[in-house]
Parts: C-alpha cells; structure tokens; sequence
C-alpha cells in the first residue's frame, strides 16, 4: 500500500488550499502581496481580459533585487505559469511557493545569470477553474487546447477558434510582449514533460523553420531529456504533437512566440492524493501500473525542490541557448 500516513500529511497542504481557494483567492490565498511582488494586469487597461465570472489574471513580476556577481549581464526574463487546468491545484500552489522563494532571494533561480533575472509568476493562469476545481474554464474550455498552434486536433473542448477565450488572450499577450528567455508551463499529475511539437514530426499546421530555429529546438530538447534524466529520474518525454493535444500553450509560446518552453507535470500522487477521492480510492484498488523502479526513482525526485533545481538547470541552458553561446558538453545527452 502507497498511502502512508505520512504521505497523507503532506497532501493535506493541497487539501487546505483547496477549502480555502474559493474565499481566499480574491485576497491573494498565497500572501504574495505580503512579499512585496508587484501584481500588474496582463492587460491593457482599455481592454481588460476578465475572466467570465470577473477575474482577472494576475501576473507577479518579480525581479531579483541583488546581482550575485558585479560582472555585467544582459538582464533576462521568464515564464513561470500553473493553474490553466484549475483542478489542478498543486501547480499553483507550486508556482506561488517559487515566486514567494524567488523574491525573498532564497531560490536557485536567483543565481541566474549573476542575478540580472526577472520572472513573471502565474499561479492561477485559469481563476474561475481554480475557484471551481475543474479542468476547464467557465465556458467548459480546456484553455491549454485554446492557443493557435494545431488547434483543433484534440477531442476535448479547445472552444470556437483560437484564442476564443479572455484567459488564453490575456497569455498570448504576455508571451508575445515580454521578451521571456523561456518559458514554463506547470501542470499535474503523471511523470511527463511536455515540449511542442518538434520540426521532424511533419505534422500539417506548423509553419516552415529556417535551420537555425531547428537547431534552437535540437539543443532546448536536448536540455530538456538530459537534465530530465539526472534530476526527474522516471520522467518520460513527451511532444504536444505526438500526445494529439492541438492548441497547447507550449506550440503556441514555442511556435508562435519563438520562445523555448515546456509542460513540466508534476508527478506527485503522494501530495494530491486527499484532493480527488476518486483519484484516491482509484489507486488504492488498481493495481500499479508503473514499475518498481520508478516509484521508487519518484520518491526522490518528487518534490518541490527537486522541480526547482530542474527548471533552474533548464533555465541556465536556456540563457546560453539564447546568447548563442551554448556549451555543448553540458547540453547534450549524458544517458
Ligand atoms: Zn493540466
């Protein structure tokens, strides 16, 4: 049996969120305001991208206050979003937990670059799903369905064109307007990475890649799976393409926006567990699918801090990418 009593307390942080989301959302349930983290709309003030039930999207943009060296750097930006499946509760709850950390000085990823860094954290990419515990939004959208790129392919509800929906609008602006180095789209629960739709798929929709974008995507894939392999062991990876998804916010920030990112899934049964009692008693009487060695291989690698030293390693890679001056003894695979 899994479901130790230990593991039953640490999901009951997931648990707690999810009794208070609803009342405390509006209030700002994680206290980022507390941290002093400027919230700015996503949006232009004349065309507000509210949500249906009147929220908006909050992005808290953090920059890191002390350069760890005195070395000069170009000053780069990311992405780091969760919640656009509003059932998925840990995502947000992990988004805000890195934002909190990155702008008290405490994160890993305030090393980067020697500290000329700034990232955009969005917790709750999908308000009224987070406020209503569901995959979708309030019109039954899956918004990681509703972004341009091969929209259309997949059999969940991706709404009635492209970009139909304030809160992917309110994403494709922000992506397209704030330069980001990379981006991170976090999600839960299975041991999957997500990257969009490679070049070499073939697949009809995507538009031409010179060279030079090809290779972009060759040495980010290739960050992805090698850092993968040390430090998420048991991770599979995945292509938006391949998992027939169509409209994923990955293609469209990676194909649209020229933007390296990913779907990082959190892989955290142990954590989320008491959120879903289906989930629950579903795993209690079926019988495991995944094999010894993986569960045994998540167990140290499922944690928040573990995900943290993944995306700061991503994160470094992708600085170099973007500066052209890649190192490829790091970059490439070491399996
Ligand atoms: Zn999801």
């Amino acid at each position: 049996m899994e479901l130790t009593w230990f593991r039953y307390l640490l999901s009951t942080t997931s648990l707690a969120l999810w009794l208070v989301a609803p009342s405390a959302f509006a209030k700002d349930a994680f206290g980022l305001d507390s941290y002093k983290i400027r919230a700015e709309m996503l949006t232009k003030s004349e065309k507000p991208y509210t949500t249906k039930y009147g929220n908006s999207i909050n992005v808290y943009a953090v920059a890191n206050s002390q350069p760890t060296s005195t070395e000069k750097k170009q000053h780069v930006r990311f992405l780091i979003q969760g919640g656009l499946h509003g059932n998925e509760l840990l995502a947000s709850e992990f988004v805000a937990w890195l934002a909190k950390r990155f702008a008290n000085g405490e994160s890993l990823l305030n090393t980067l670059n020697n500290g000329n860094i700034s990232i955009d954290f969005v917790p709750y990419a999908n308000p009224d799903g987070t406020i209503q515990f569901t995959r979708y939004n309030s019109n039954q959208i899956n918004l990681n369905r509703n972004f341009d790129v091969l929209w259309g392919v997949t059999r969940e509800n991706p709404g009635p064109s492209p970009f139909s929906e304030n809160e992917t609008r309110a994403i494709r602006d922000l992506v397209l307007s704030r330069n980001y180095t990379a981006a991170v789209d976090v999600h839960g629960f299975v041991n999957w990475i997500v990257m969009p739709t490679s070049p070499s798929e073939g697949l009809k929709g995507l538009p031409k890649v010179t060279a030079e974008r090809r290779k972009t995507y060759d040495l980010w894939a290739s960050a992805v799976k090698s850092h993968a392999a040390k430090q998420l062991p048991g991770y599979e990876i995945k292509t938006a393409g391949e998992l027939k998804d169509g409209g994923a916010f990955e293609d469209f920030t990676w194909w649209s926006g020229g933007v390296p990112a990913i779907c990082l899934e959190l892989f955290t049964d142990s954590r989320h567990v008491l959120m879903s009692f289906a989930d629950t008693i579903i795993n209690i009487l079926t019988p495991k699918g995944i094999n010894t060695r993986d569960r045994a291989a998540r167990g140290q690698s499922d944690t928040f801090i573990a995900y943290e030293s993944y995306i700061h390693s991503l994160f470094q890679d992708a600085i170099k990418i973007d500066s052209g001056v890649e190192n490829k003894r790091e970059i490439v695979s070491t399996r």
